[in-house]
């Protein structure tokens, strides 16, 4: 009898888990009929605040949209240059130019694929205001050096944590070591909702007064509108979702990062790149991503296998229509280098040592002479 197909997440086995508590909720919700920046909405972005360890968290429809109210809060717009990595979903970048701002792309570090803060300050010149740095597949980004740039030049961080809910740096958890934060509460996500949602975090008081005005059509009390906003609020019914959630972040991302070094395990000593921790901070693996030169090969195997793979990313952006413009920003090999060869495994807390050491045996297999 084949072994039964592995998908890259399981959104079943969480949503089986919590349905006996969630569906009660979700009624309650329905029957309280405060659809629209309702009492769950703000019990959640307290919890979430608290959990994350930052003064202000604010509710918003989705993680790209959290981007661009964080930047639109800080005044980056029109004239502004924002230094960013190629190498990330197209979120990242699209919401720099939401705000008339430009991305400007620099390399990553190959080992992490995370922005490399060297190339960061390479880049810096008289239109730059603020560094998007993201903590790709929950591996925090050096925030340490991107400060210390940061600081030293004047510059606003605003922090991509789509895939990063949870993960920490001797400074505090991503979302609370920039100027603000973004999260995406996208269903894949570490923290996923039944549906789109989002969170910008900030420390300051004016800043998050902003994207609260922002999110809710620039409205200061009842039809008074202080400027043009945007229809992005969190979803009441999204909110119970992840009040029930939230609560079990912390064991989501340690069967996270067990299912990770089971698979360390098992691909030790094959010609494979496995994701490599700097130890700056905790990794929460939103994602496991191999590198491997044979890699149309391999994926061939595991689907043969009824094992699900996905490439993150195949293009980076700077090679993407609509920023082909900036392709000449930078040397931008690293980018290129890791683009050509990663693949990504099945990642998700309820993935079970046999499947792991299934998916494990196949690659080896593929890649044995
Ligand atoms: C998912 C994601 C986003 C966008 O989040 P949405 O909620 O889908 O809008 C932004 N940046 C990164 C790195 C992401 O992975």
């Amino acid at each position: 009898m084949p072994d039964n197909p592995i998908p890259m997440v399981d959104l079943k086995a969480q949503y089986t888990t919590l349905r006996t508590e969630l569906e009660p909720a979700i009624i309650a919700a329905l029957a309280a009929t405060q659809y629209i920046l309702g009492p769950n909405v703000q019990a959640f972005e307290q919890e979430a605040a608290e959990y994350l360890g930052v003064a202000h968290a604010i509710g918003c429809a989705s993680g790209t949209d959290a981007l661009h109210l964080a930047l639109a809060a800080l005044g980056i717009g029109p004239g502004d240059e924002v230094i960013t990595t190629p190498f990330t979903f197209i979120a990242t970048a699209e919401a720099i130019r939401y705000v008339g701002a430009e991305p400007v792309f620099v390399d990553i570090d190959p080992a992490t694929f995370n922005i490399d803060p060297r190339a960061v300050e390479a880049a810096i010149g008289p239109r730059t205001r603020a560094l998007l740095p993201v903590h790709l597949f929950g591996q925090p980004a050096d925030m340490d050096a991107l400060a210390r740039i940061a600081d030293a030049r004047g510059l606003q961080i605003v922090e991509d944590c789509a895939q990063s809910f949870g993960a920490t740096m001797p400074g505090g958890r991503t979302g609370a070591l920039g100027a603000a934060g973004a999260f995406s509460f996208f269903p894949s996500k570490n923290l996923g909702a039944f549906g789109d949602g989002g969170l910008v975090t900030t420390g300051d008081a004016a800043t998050a007064e902003r994207i609260r005005v922002l999110r809710n059509h620039g409205q200061t009390e009842r039809y008074h509108h202080a400027c043009i906003g945007y229809n992005s609020r969190l979803d009441e019914l999204q909110a119970v979702v992840l009040r029930h959630k939230l609560p079990h972040i912390e064991v989501y991302n340690r069967e996270r990062r067990r299912v990770a070094e089971r698979y360390d395990a098992g691909l030790a000593g094959a010609p494979v790149q496995v994701p490599h921790r700097d130890g700056l901070g905790t990794h929460v693996f939103h994602q496991y991503t191999i590198l491997t030169d044979r890699r149309e090969h391999v994926a061939a195997a595991l689907r043969a296998a009824s094992i699900a793979n996905a490439i993150y990313y195949p293009v980076p952006l700077h090679r993407q229509p609509p920023f082909a413009d900036r392709a000449a920003d930078a040397s931008l090999d690293h980018a290129e280098h890791v683009a050509a060869r990663c693949l990504s495994l099945p990642m998700y807390p309820e993935l079970d040592d046999h499947q792991i050491d299934r998916i494990c045996a196949v690659i080896r297999e593929a890649l044995d002479g």
